[in-house]
């Protein structure tokens, strides 16, 4: 490719809010046949509102709701945001701690609290769920909501339902990358009912649900193994390795500075449509080339 034709494409790609790193990258992205992308806040918004919070027998949803909110508001995850939201009096929790993918954990009004998702809270604070926040669980992801379990001093205590809204483009872009032949492949920490409905609503057909940061990184290596050239699009800082594994990493600009570090290209208006006009952008570039 010509230095000039790279330069042009370059220029092009920030008219388009495409900022690319290295003029390079359009090299690499030409043969791009499957994109990942994360779920929330890179099909979705990223703005999740509580739904509802059911509590166990014997506690107090606003109370449990209230501890939650202390742990949470140190955390720029869309679901800590929500959390924080909705119980802007809780108290200012400290020792606190984010486990990438599954939740976080902080000491408020001296309870050692976890909020995050059951089997995290199972596998690695031996907390169970007790029978009756099960029901509450079940309905909140079979409405498509994610569920999260807040727990303390050994105790489940409460389930908090989120939910989330789809970008208005993120459709129209699936449609347009499946068009130019790129397979579009959920990769989401969120659990698989979650997934479904929101890759149903967008049009995505394969779903890779419930994998860890680590995991997701596995999976752009699995893609590639198939002999996929593979690029991946994502907001958070549990993206971001598999950001840098792709043969192509796509950043959210409305996410974080993690993920755009990461990422060859940031997309400045956070959205898929970005996406579709990068992969679009560089095979233009490279056949004028040609
Ligand atoms: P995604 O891949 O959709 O962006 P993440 O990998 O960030 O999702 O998170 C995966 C899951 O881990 C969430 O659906 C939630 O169950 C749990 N989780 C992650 N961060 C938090 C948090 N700060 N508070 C509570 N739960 C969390
Ligand atoms: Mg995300």
């Amino acid at each position: 490719a010509t230095p000039t034709a790279l330069l042009v494409g370059t220029t092009r790609g920030a008219e388009l809010g495409v900022l690319i790193r290295d003029a390079r990258v359009l090299e690499s992205s030409r043969g791009i046949s499957a994109m990942l992308v994360d779920k929330t806040g890179t099909v979705t918004e990223g703005r999740m509102r509580v739904e509802g919070v059911a509590a166990a027998a014997g506690e107090d949803a606003d109370e449990a709701l209230r501890i939650a909110a202390a742990v949470e508001r140190a955390s720029e995850h869309p679901i800590a945001r929500a959390i924080a939201a909705a119980a802007p009096d809780a108290p200012v929790a400290s020792d606190v701690r984010a486990a990438q993918g599954a939740g976080v954990v902080g000491v408020a009004e001296g309870r050692a609290v976890q909020v995050g998702k059951p089997a995290w809270l199972a596998d690695d604070w031996g907390v169970a769920m007790p029978r009756e926040l099960a029901d509450p669980f079940e309905r909140f992801e079979a409405q498509g909501a994610t569920a999260l379990a807040v727990a303390w001093d050994g105790r489940m205590r409460a389930v908090i339902g989120v939910r989330d809204t789809v970008k208005a483009t993120s459709r129209a872009a699936v449609e347009r990358l499946a068009g130019i032949g790129v397979e579009v492949v959920m990769l989401t920490g969120d659990h698989e009912r979650a997934a479904r409905t929101v890759a149903d609503e967008v049009g995505i057909e394969r779903v890779i649900a419930g994998v860890s940061p680590a995991e997701k990184v596995d999976a752009v290596r699995a893609e590639q193994a198939r002999g996929a050239k593979v690029a991946m699009a994502g907001d958070g800082v549990n993206d971001a390795a598999a950001l840098a594994a792709a043969d192509l990493g796509l950043a959210m600009g409305t996410g974080t500075d993690a993920a755009q570090q990461a990422a060859d290209i940031t997309l400045v208006h956070g959205d898929l449509a970005g996406a579709a006009d990068a992969i679009a952008l560089s095979r233009r570039t490279l056949r004028t080339i040609r």
